[in-house]
């Protein structure tokens, strides 16, 4: 109710006009539009999929919180002013009617088979801190329910993913470690293969297939975050692992900034075949911003916010319009289309998709990719949680088969002699 408020005081601010949006010809949307937009966004404001701010905070400060101004408009402050991944501050936040954001707990793959868990409980940490520091504009959300609770009072819902399968260490109960702290979905690999799933870039050659999709062990961690509760997020991964997590989960998936193949060849990308299954298996792909994602001639035209309504009208035409979301990939790439520089140009994709052409989009609509999918694949999840412990399913204590870790045991003290 405050934010319908908010937004309707808004409407007839002349303070507002901040708000202007503009096309990418340069011209202003329509008061009509916005109205429209204002109006959606007052009542589903955005919840996005993936932000890597958190990895600023380490990579900027050495995690040190109290050196971060997120309320300070950090595009006129330094070391933000000079820093090229600079998308995100409250003050930006707010602008972008925003009312959810998953914070990436991201560690780079060279990390893996090192210090990749205790970095990643870092960045788990970060995070808590970071919500903890702003609780007038940030609430602590791990279900649901707490994210229309933030919602309804005005807050930014903040919930964590973890940002790589190397986080867990291939073991299960690193995995049940990481949900108890909050964490409710991990992206199964990042640019590395696991012992245990394969990731995108062994399509384009980058480097061998290791798990040939996903292992076994693969196939135990996916049905312990189906009994965890924790969504499975399918961006970065190879299209084989797509599939095969599509045939053996038991709950939905996310892509959490993943656009359409068929639209930019990206291998980060989610094919048809794969789009086509969102409505057996209930998923959610939420659109990315990077350009290069967006367009495969990126370096040679601007790419704008009729491009992200490409990737978005394409899904909506092959998986279908529930299974559409926004995940911008804010803070963790060096090009942002041409006005979507930074998270307080959401506006402008739902102002896109109301003048789009090729579909007539209901306030209703909007809603679901504004909030509401994302919203209901959760509940979707925690209800197969509740299914599962209500028919006695107990945590899985499986190890990594030591065939899997291959030559990678180096810095563990408990490997057993071949
Ligand atoms: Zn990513």
């Amino acid at each position: 109710m405050m934010r319908q408020i908010l937004s309707l005081l808004c409407l007839v601010s002349l303070a507002c006009s901040k708000h202007v949006a503009w096309r990418p010809d340069g011209t202003e949307y329509s008061a009509r539009t916005m109205e429209r937009v204002w109006r959606v966004l007052g009542e589903f404001p955005v919840i996005d999929g993936h932000n890597d701010f958190p990895m600023a905070i380490r990579d900027l400060f050495h995690n040190d919180i109290d050196a971060v101004n997120f309320d300070h408009d950090l595009t006129q402050e330094a070391p933000w002013n000079d820093f090229y991944m600079n998308h995100c501050d409250l003050p930006r936040m707010r602008e972008g009617q925003m009312g959810g954001q998953f914070w990436s707990a991201y560690i780079s793959c060279e990390a893996q088979f090192s210090d990749a868990v205790q970095l990643f409980m870092e960045q788990v940490d970060i995070i808590k801190q970071l919500v903890a520091k702003y609780p007038n504009d940030l609430k602590w959300a791990v279900s649901s329910d707490d994210i229309e609770a933030a919602i309804s009072e005005g807050r930014i819902a903040s919930m964590i993913g973890v940002e790589s399968g190397h986080a867990i260490g291939s073991s299960l109960a690193i995995l049940r470690s990481l949900y108890e702290l909050g964490v409710r979905y991990m992206t199964l690999t990042h640019s590395c293969n696991t012992p245990w799933a394969d990731a995108a870039q062994v399509e384009s050659g980058d480097f061998p297939v290791r798990a040939d999709g996903i292992t076994q062990f693969g196939q135990k961690v996916i049905h312990e975050m189906n009994r965890l509760g924790m969504l499975v997020d399918l961006a970065h991964v190879s299209s084989d692992v797509m599939r095969q997590v599509i045939n053996t989960t038991l709950a939905p998936v996310i892509f959490s900034h993943s656009g359409a193949r068929s639209v930019c060849s990206n291998v980060r990308n989610v094919p048809d075949d794969v789009l086509q299954r969102m409505p057996e298996v209930g998923g959610l792909v939420m659109v990315n911003f990077f350009t290069c994602y967006l367009s495969d001639d990126c370096r040679e035209r601007d790419v704008t916010v009729l491009d992200v309504v490409k990737h978005i009208n394409h899904i909506r035409k092959v998986a279908g319009v529930d299974y559409i979301g926004i995940g911008g990939d804010y803070n963790g790439v060096p090009w942002t289309p041409v006005g979507l520089e930074d998270v307080s140009k959401y506006p402008s994709v739902f102002a896109a998709l109301i003048e789009d052409q090729e579909y007539e989009w209901t306030d209703e609509e909007l809603g679901k990719v504004a909030n509401k999918n994302l919203i209901r694949v959760l509940r979707e999840v925690e209800g197969v949680r509740d299914r599962l412990a209500a028919e006695g399913l107990r945590a899985d204590n499986t190890w990594v088969p030591q065939g899997d870790l291959g030559e990678d045991t180096g810095c563990m003290s408990e490997v057993e002699q071949a």
